[in-house]
């Protein structure tokens, strides 16, 4: 007799989830049921997507849908990103704060797994990272070592496996000079202190080889103030790129 695939699957799933469960990330609850794999459907409720419209240069939320973007607003008007645009998914609280501190602390890379299920709702970001070289915010080699990890290299297969028709890549150019204190206690003005200077181009990587109109996309799990992504974006732009855009899992807002 011939099961179904439909039940096959279901099976399959069941005895996974007996041997390795799955806890949600908000409340523990084992194997949770809904839409995401390490989230209740009670808890889902608190994962913001920024659906809406919003300000296509720093991803502040303006509206509904059905209003449109603008470039520029008045939180971002007197900053100089060096980056053209960015592009943010949720807002960092509730259970996409859950999600970047799962993947970034606690070794959680299946993670990315619920993270591209959010970026599925996004079809438009396959035209935004459309032959694009993406390029992870990459961590100082110590932190890179304690971690086993970046957060940002994932967050990028993820894109590039979520939208393959995108046909964008990755390639890690950058290479941070310096530690930087964690920029999650910080002011606005002492961040941009904070990462000045901290990046330069990877040498065993480096970027010579790039058309200098390759649109180069900068991955980070979570866009603050803006200051790293900038800072980086300037040292892209230094060297000659012309297009320079970010993109972030999640926005602090
Ligand atoms: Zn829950
Ligand atoms: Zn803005």
């Amino acid at each position: 007799m011939k099961l179904p695939f439909k039940i096959l699957k279901m099976l399959a799933e069941t005895a996974l989830d007996f041997v390795f469960p799955r806890y949600c990330l908000l409340c523990g609850k084992i194997n949770p049921k809904g839409e995401y794999e390490h989230l209740c459907p009670e808890c889902e409720v608190s994962l913001r997507i920024l659906k809406g419209a919003r300000c296509t240069l720093c991803s502040e939320p303006i509206g509904p849908e059905s209003m449109p973007n603008i470039h520029g607003c008045p939180k971002c008007i007197d900053r100089k990103f060096q980056f053209d645009k960015s592009f943010c998914l949720c807002a960092f609280d509730g259970a996409a704060r859950e999600m970047v501190h799962e993947l970034k602390y606690r070794t959680g890379a299946h993670i990315v797994r619920d993270m591209a299920k959010v970026a599925k709702k996004f079809p438009e970001l396959a035209d935004y990272i459309r032959n694009a070289v993406l390029v992870p915010i990459p961590l100082h080699a110590a932190k890179a070592l304690k971690r086993r990890y970046n957060q940002s290299d994932l967050i990028a297969s993820m894109l590039v496996k979520t939208f393959p028709e995108s046909n964008a890549k990755i390639r890690k150019i950058l290479r941070r000079t310096r530690k930087t204190a964690t920029q999650t206690t910080l002011d606005r003005e002492s961040r941009a202190d904070n990462v000045k200077d901290a990046f330069a181009l990877a040498k065993a990587k480096s970027a010579e080889t790039l058309p200098k109109n390759t649109n180069i996309v900068l991955v980070d799990d979570v866009m603050t103030s803006g200051a790293t992504l900038s800072e980086c974006a300037k040292i892209l732009k230094k060297s000659g790129f012309k297009s320079v855009s970010a993109f972030a899992f999640a926005r602090r807002l």
